[in-house]
């Protein structure tokens, strides 16, 4: 049957993509529908426990910063929340939280259905409506016709889902849950290139079963750190603790044992894995000269006795696991809930993208998450957002917006993605990154949300916020920019206890702030009021002490733009260029670049080759 009524956006899969692409797509006011196999696994983490990390918060700050649920949900849900890498700069400090599975799909389930604009089906789908090269909806498992201007795919791993135990394998989408292969086989009839990738997860522990004593405890952070630009401490869970064992020698032998059995090791699995996230097969083999690994025993929510022992994700047979996990330092005893699987699925490639996320070849066609090669929550949260917003821009006519490489990671993440692909699965790290002092997790909102404002992603709440620091921030720069410091007072002598050499002349606040013994909090308060925001001190300080680089990496970003406005027609044909080499026309016809810049960073495409372009496109004016 036909569904009585037209949307302007349909997205597919409910998972960390699909959720946050339909949100995006209702908050500006698109009519939205999601399509899910289940309602009861919406916003499911299939894998750890654990929102954010190094790379990967900076991505949630993102997306919180155009008005998107991660990092809400990850502080309703949040057991324990930790600042890696505190001690060193301010580009690579990253919040990560290890969250209760249970009550972060609820803060998810929730604010799915106090949207407004949002329904929400369950059902399988099994094909897409496409007329001519454009799609115009999609079709379920019991035949119901869903018609829409725009239609986002995120599918995650469930696309020809296989899941490996040992030399055992079924289809699956992943633990649990179906795979889907109807649709699977009608992508394949569409023009788009597709492969396999695999991934992969630990088996679950029953607490009861282990034993902790010797076991190295690790609590979070206090100050307690908050994922949401508008979250708060109030919002958070009971925290909790978490431990640390290591593998040994034994359990090394046992998994040397299993390799003959392993999917990996024989051939089954043809599809390649997470090099940042490897089995602990691979990590064995891979590092034989290593005779322990790290364990994280993670646990998996309040109510429930399961753990995540992160580091020895696993597709050896069960007997095996068993054996190695018992080896296993606290687990002697242990009791496997669930056992480690893997699992191979489809998807496609990245560079039939553009920077929206709709396909090149299937016009209204929007693919976001781990359908395009990607691994993680967050890179999934981030295209959902990314591809929901441009569905629903596209839905109105409006035109695509995607931030560039010096505004987001979001931006990193989609040029790397459609301009090189990827053979494995991608993941974020803050290296990926050219302006990393630029994108900092703690200034996401003053390079987003105004744009998120402006697209209709920001509700009010968000936006008073937002308004409210920024001008806090501000009026304490000017503030300080405006009370000086005289040699010879009583706040100098306060100052001079805390720096080598005495000041000579008078200084205002912020140039004081430079000096690299004083922080924020030495200076503010020597004369009239400090903040006592965190936030506000935090943007002042970093604004202070990293002016130089930032101001350089500004100054050649600049330079850059150019190229990023100069535009590159999708049908141009690079055979015409003279000048280039086969092997680069070659690269330029595969990856069909939109723009100069883009082009500029496709592997082997030489600075020699884009000023050719350039001189190309200047004289065919
Ligand atoms: P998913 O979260 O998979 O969501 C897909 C959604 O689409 C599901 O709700 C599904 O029901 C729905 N769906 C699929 N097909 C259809 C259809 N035809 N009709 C209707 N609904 C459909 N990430 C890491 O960062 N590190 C890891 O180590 C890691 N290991 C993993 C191990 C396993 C076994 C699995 C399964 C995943 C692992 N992940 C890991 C990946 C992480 O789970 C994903 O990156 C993330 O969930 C991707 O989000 P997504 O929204 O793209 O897809």
């Amino acid at each position: 049957m036909d569904y009585p009524e037209q949307f302007d956006v349909i997205v597919i899969g409910g998972g960390h993509a699909g959720t946050e692409a339909c949100l995006a797509a209702a908050r500006m006011g698109a009519k939205t529908l999601l399509l899910t196999h289940n309602i009861e696994t919406l916003g499911q983490m299939s894998c750890n426990p654990a929102i954010g990390g190094i790379g990967k918060s900076h991505l949630v700050k993102e997306i919180d910063a155009l008005g998107g649920a991660m990092a809400l949900a990850t502080d309703r849900g949040g057991i324990q929340f930790r600042v890696l890498n505190a001690r060193k700069g301010p580009a690579v400090r990253a919040t990560r939280a290890q969250a209760d599975r249970v009550l972060y799909k609820a803060a998810i389930r929730e604010m799915l259905e106090n949207q407004q604009n949002l329904s929400i089906f369950q059902q399988a789908v099994d094909d897409l409506i496409v007329e001519g090269e454009r799609v115009c909806g999609a079709i379920t498992n019991t035949g119901i016709r869903f018609r829409a201007k725009t239609v986002v795919l995120t599918t995650g791993t469930f696309l020809g889902g296989k899941i490996h135990i040992g030399l055992d394998n079924h289809s699956g989408g992943r633990a649990g849950d179906p795979p889907a292969i109807a649709l699977a086989s009608r992508l394949r009839e569409l023009p788009l290139r597709v492969d396999r990738l695999k991934t992969g997860t630990p088996p679950r522990i029953d607490a009861k079963s282990v034993n902790f004593e010797g076991l190295q405890e690790q609590w979070g952070d206090q100050p307690e750190p908050v994922m949401s630009y508008i979250g708060s401490l109030d919002m958070h869970p009971q925290q909790t603790c978490c431990w640390i064992t290591h593998t040994n020698e034994r359990t090394h032998e046992i998994i040397q044992g299993g390799l003959d059995r392993s999917p990996m090791y024989t051939g089954v699995i043809e599809g390649v894995g997470p090099r940042y996230c490897p089995s602990i097969e691979d990590k064995v083999h891979r590092f034989a000269d290593k005779n322990s690994h790290q364990v994280f025993i993670e646990p998996e929510g309040l109510n429930t006795h399961e753990l995540y022992p992160n580091g020895i994700s696993t597709s050896l047979p069960f007997d095996v696991q068993m054996n190695l996990v018992r080896s296993i330092k606290g687990f002697e005893q242990a009791h496997i809930t669930r056992p480690g699987y893997a699992i191979e699925y489809d998807y496609f490639d990245p560079r039939d993208l553009k920077t929206s996320l709709e396909t090149k070849v299937i016009e209204n066609l929007f693919f976001a998450g781990q359908i395009n090669g990607t691994t993680g929550y967050e890179e999934a949260g981030a295209q959902g957002l990314l591809a929901g917003l441009n569905a629903a821009l596209k839905a109105a006519d409006k035109e695509a917006w995607c931030p560039k490489r010096d505004e987001a990671y979001i931006g990193v993440l989609v040029d790397d993605l459609i301009t090189m692909g990827t053979l494995e699965p991608y993941r974020m790290f803050t290296s990926r990154a050219e302006y990393r002092l630029l994108l900092r997790e703690d200034n996401a909102d003053a390079r987003l949300t105004e744009k998120g404002r402006e697209l209709g992603l920001v509700d009010d709440v968000r936006w008073a916020a937002f308004c409210d620091k920024r001008e806090t921030v501000e009026r304490e720069r000017q503030r300080m920019a405006s009370t000086w410091i005289q040699p010879n007072t009583p706040e100098a002598a306060q100052l001079n206890e805390k720096i080598p050499t005495p000041i000579s002349r008078e200084h205002n606040l912020l140039d004081l702030l430079k000096r690299p013994e004083l922080n924020y909090f030495d200076v503010a308060g020597l004369k009239g009021e400090a903040s006592t925001n965190l936030q506000v001190a935090e943007q002042i300080e970093i604004g202070v002490k990293y002016a130089g680089y930032i101001d350089r990496q500004t100054e050649e970003i600049e330079r850059l733009r150019r190229f990023e406005h100069t535009a590159l027609p999708l049908d141009f044909d690079y055979q015409t260029v003279e000048g280039l080499s086969n092997e680069i026309k070659q690269k330029l016809g595969n990856a069909r670049p939109e723009t100069l810049a883009q082009a500029s960073r496709i592997p082997g495409v030489t600075p020699a080759a884009v000023s050719l372009l350039l001189i190309y496109l200047k004289k065919r004016g």
